[in-house]
């Protein structure tokens, strides 16, 4: 990104032309609060890069479901890569097509299959055998054939954290390498299924192409093997995962990422068919930021905190992975820096954003935890009957709220006492 969407303006921190602090005041905090400008800035890098190519991008709606954030996508031309129903009625209700949707995930139920089929879906990523035979007698109960690739684990490291590698032989996703072969003439053989790719996901938060030009490789390999047994594939989804700078990250440009992919399979004599990147973390993670306010300094023997009003349930990224934000004062001021981990106020340990940080504030004053677009808004919890954040998008000088702040009579609304 050459200049961020979120950068000072006379020591106050601004999204786009909005002060983050007058945002703060108008909308209160936790909010989280989203670039339209740095959202496009990351989709354009992508197009750019695809331009020209048969290539194709699914923005994976898990990282950032916002229906803004979604139609900012749609009306770019978006596919998306969805991992539930709930996500295929949002791509739908956020203006997204089904026919550019591609239906990834582990444990698909049969329901989410009709739904999908009924839609008409561009594609079903079936991890399983078992996953293949209830895809198949769906679709042939609602008389349709399913398109379907299967997700195999091309068993490389990714080098990232274990929590989300996920192209390990260890790992729970896509069928084995050794078992693909047989596992594609398996589907081939099944009378509702169109067997139309080949994909793979190999973790996320990956900073190095390495890893990529592996597993596509591995994946090409199969690929002609798969042919020979004359089961045709026409696309191959090298999924998502692209790292983005959280601290002080190198991953490669989003542009380099996909033509030295596109290039590796073109070179390997494959440059014929089409071919799908799902990015989600590297789309909208740096399209973010949270603000939080400090409520309290408690200054320790060992350890200063700073309490702040947005907690493990707002931004479960530090708790659930030991994931670094950095974290900076939304105004610059002239008071003495210290250093604070950076904590919430729910009742769990975990509950903290940020450790050991220099800042200088007082109680009272306002946050930025960047890098917070990915993952972040769509990992929160209502864990301490604590509402969710409101969520606003800026647009150049304007702000939109785009989720509503939950009031704490929704958190029990669907819920009765028994009867007297
Ligand atoms: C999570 C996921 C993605 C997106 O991963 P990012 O690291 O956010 O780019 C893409 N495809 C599949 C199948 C996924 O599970």
């Amino acid at each position: 990104m050459t200049r961020s969407a979120f950068d000072y303006v006379d020591g106050v921190l601004h999204a786009e032309g909005v002060s983050a602090a007058s945002l703060a005041e108008q909308f209160g905090t936790p909010l989280y609060v989203y670039s339209r400008a740095a959202l496009t800035e990351a989709w354009n890098a992508y197009a750019s890069a695809c331009a020209g190519r048969r290539a194709t991008v699914h923005v994976a709606v898990k990282a950032n479901s916002n229906l803004a954030v979604l139609n900012v996508f749609a009306r770019l031309g978006a596919g998306f890569d969805i991992v539930s129903g709930g996500e295929l009625a949002r791509v739908l209700a956020a203006g997204g097509k089904a026919e550019n949707t591609v239906f990834s995930g582990v444990g698909k139920h049969a329901d989410e299959m009709r739904q999908a089929l009924a839609a008409g879906v561009k594609c079903f990523n079936v991890e399983s055998i078992p996953e293949l035979d209830r895809l198949n007698a769906v679709a042939a109960e609602m008389g349709k054939k399913a398109p379907v690739s299967l997700r195999v684990n091309p068993d490389v490291d990714a080098k990232t954290h274990p929590y989300i590698s996920t192209g390990l032989k260890s790992n729970k996703f896509g069928v084995a390498f050794e078992d693909a072969r047989a596992t594609y003439r398996a589907a081939a053989a099944m009378t509702h299924l169109d067997v139309v790719g080949i994909d793979c996901h190999i973790g996320s938060q990956i900073t190095e192409v390495a890893p990529y030009l592996d597993a596509v490789d591995k994946v090409l390999e199969l690929v002609d093997q798969i042919e020979q047994d004359g089961v045709k594939i026409r696309h191959i989804d090298v999924g998502g995962g692209l790292g983005i700078t959280y601290d002080d990250e190198t991953p490669p440009e989003i542009g380099d990422f996909v033509r030295t992919v596109l290039d590796r399979i073109e070179a390997c004599g494959h440059g014929h068919r089409e071919v799908y990147f799902e990015p989600g973390r590297s789309l909208v993670g740096n399209a973010g930021v949270l603000l939080t306010r400090v409520e309290f300094l408690k200054p320790g023997a060992e350890k200063n905190f700073a309490i702040v009003d947005a907690a493990m349930t707002d931004l479960a990224r530090p708790a659930m992975y030991e994931a670094y934000h950095a974290i900076e004062a939304v105004v610059k001021r002239d008071v003495p820096a210290h250093v604070y981990d950076v904590v919430g106020p729910v009742c769990e340990s975990g509950d903290w954003l940020g450790r050991e940080r220099l800042l200088a504030v007082e109680p009272g004053d306002l946050l930025a935890i960047r890098s917070a677009g990915a993952y972040g808004f769509v990992m929160s919890s209502n864990y301490n009957t604590r509402p969710r954040a409101a969520e606003v998008m800026v647009d150049g000088t304007q702000a939109y709220v785009v989720r509503a702040r939950e009031e704490v009579k929704q958190l029990f609304a669907g819920e009765t006492i028994l009867p007297a």
